[in-house]
C-alpha cells in the first residue's frame, strides 16, 4: 500500500452513492463512519454535484477580497443559521484551521493569553489546536506546542469556575466529545460553562466540527441546550465532502480579529458545495430526521446488545458503543464479514457517524450484524 502517512484499509473504494460505498470489485459497503461525518447528505448527492459543476465552470477560484455571489450567499446563509448573534463568518479548509482562527480571535479580542480546554477534548492536529487537544498520544514528538493552555475535567463546572478568570482569553470545548470516546456534555455543564465565561469576560468557543451541520439532531448541538457561544467552529459535514471549515463569531470578537487570513478562504467551488449542502439539509429536515433515527439506533442497540457491551451513548447520529473488547477488532469484523464501515473513538468505543439520510432499514442491518461481530471477537 502506498499511503504516506495513513495506514490503509484493504478496501479500495471505487465510487459512492447515498449511504453506500462500492469497492473496486463491486462489493457494496454500508457507510456508518467511513466518511467521518463529512457526507451528511450521503455520497455524491446530486444537488452538491450540480452546484460544484456549475461553479467550477463559471469561476473556479478568486481570492476572498473579490466578492463572488456564491460566497456572499453562503456568508448570508451561515449568518442566518448561526446560533444567536454568531453571524460574523470566517471560512477556511478544515476543522483544525477553524479552531486555530478561533483561538487567535479569542486572544486578540480579549488581549489576554490564557486558553482553557478540557480533558478528552479533540480540536485538531496543527500546533495550536493540538495544544488544546487532551490525548498525549497525538502530541508525542511534536512538542513544544502553543503555550498558555490549561486543562479542566470535562463535565466538571466547579473545576471550570476555579480556572477561568479575568486572565482567560477563551474556553474551547465540544458539546459532545467525538474522538475522546463519544461523551455527551450535560446541558447543566454546558450552561454553566456559558455563565462562567460570560462572567470572566472570556470567549466561549464551541467546537462543532463533528457535532455541527445537523449531526446531533439540531443544526448545531448548542441550539439543543440553548447556549449561544462567542465563537462556533465547524467543518467536517459542511460541504458534504469538499474541504471547508468555518469560524462563526459575535461582533465583539469580529470587530477585533487581528490580521488573520488564508489564501483559499471561501473559494467559490467549496462555497457552492457548502451552500447546496446546507440548503438541501434544511429543505429535507435532516437534523430532525437524524434525531429520530439516532434515537431508534440507540434503542435498538440497547435492546439487542444488553449486557454484552458496557454502554451505548450519543446524540442524533453520533453514537458510540463502549465495548468489552478491542474496538478495532470488532470494526474489522464488521467491515470484512458484514460490509459495514464504522469508526473507533479510542480503544474501546465503536463509533457510528453515518450520513444523515440513513433510515430504519440501514440501522436494522447494522444492529443485527453486531452480536455476531462481537461474538467473533470474543472467541
Ligand atoms: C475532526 C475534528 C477536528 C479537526 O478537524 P480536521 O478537519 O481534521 O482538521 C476538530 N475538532 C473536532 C471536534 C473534530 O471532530
Amino acid at each position: 500500500m502506498s499511503g504516506f502517512v495513513f495506514t490503509e484499509k484493504p478496501i479500495p473504494i471505487d465510487h459512492g452513492e447515498g449511504p453506500y460505498l462500492y469497492s473496486d470489485d463491486g462489493t457494496e459497503y454500508l457507510d456508518f463512519g467511513a466518511s467521518y461525518a463529512c457526507s451528511p447528505l450521503g455520497h455524491c448527492h446530486p444537488n452538491v454535484i450540480r452546484a460544484v459543476k456549475e461553479q467550477v465552470e463559471q469561476v473556479n477560484f478568486v481570492q476572498a477580497s473579490y466578492p463572488v455571489d456564491v460566497r456572499t450567499t453562503l456568508y448570508d446563509r451561515l449568518a442566518k443559521l448561526a446560533p444567536g448573534d454568531n453571524d460574523k463568518v470566517w471560512l477556511c479548509n478544515s476543522g483544525t484551521e477553524a479552531n486555530e482562527a478561533a483561538l487567535k480571535f479569542a486572544r486578540h479580542a480579549t488581549g489576554r493569553q490564557q486558553l482553557v480546554a478540557t480533558t478528552r477534548g479533540f480540536h485538531g492536529r496543527t500546533m495550536g489546536a493540538l495544544a488544546a487537544t487532551w490525548n498525549q498520544e497525538y502530541k508525542e514528538g511534536f512538542e513544544p506546542l502553543v503555550g498558555g493552555i490549561e486543562f479542566v475535567e470535562y463535565g466538571n463546572a466547579d473545576a471550570l469556575s476555579e480556572v477561568v478568570s479575568d486572565q482567560t482569553a477563551g474556553l474551547i470545548l465540544e458539546p459532545l466529545q467525538g474522538e475522546g470516546g463519544v461523551n455527551p456534555g450535560s446541558s447543566e455543564f454546558l450552561r454553566r460553562a456559558r455563565e462562567i465565561t460570560t462572567e470572566a469576560g472570556a470567549a466561549l468557543i464551541v467546537d462543532e466540527v463533528q457535532t455541527g451541520v445537523g449531526r446531533t439532531g439540531s443544526l448545531w448541538a448548542c441550539d439543543a441546550v440553548d447556549i449561544v457561544p462567542d465563537i462556533l467552529t465547524t467543518a467536517k459535514g459542511l460541504a458534504n465532502g469538499l474541504p471547508m471549515g468555518a469560524t462563526l463569531c459575535r461582533e465583539w470578537i469580529a470587530e477585533n480579529p487581528g490580521s488573520h487570513g488564508g489564501t483559499f478562504s471561501g473559494g467559490p467551488v467549496v462555497c457552492a458545495a457548502a451552500d447546496a449542502t446546507l440548503e438541501t439539509l434544511l429543505d429535507n429536515d435532516l437534523p430532525d430526521h437524524a434525531a429520530r433515527i439516532g434515537e431508534y439506533l440507540v434503542d435498538e442497540l440497547e435492546t439487542t446488545l444488553g449486557d454484552t457491551v458496557r454502554d451505548v451513548r450519543g446524540q442524533g447520529l453520533l453514537v458510540g458503543i463502549e465495548v468489552r473488547h478491542d474496538a478495532n477488532a470488532i470494526l474489522r469484523e464488521l467491515a470484512l464479514e458484514h460490509r459495514i464501515l464504522a469508526l473507533p473513538a479510542g480503544r474501546t468505543v465503536v463509533r457510528f457517524l453515518p450520513p444523515l439520510i440513513v433510515d430504519e432499514t440501514h440501522v436494522d442491518r447494522v444492529v443485527s450484524a453486531l452480536p455476531e461481530a462481537l461474538a467473533a471477537v470474543e472467541s
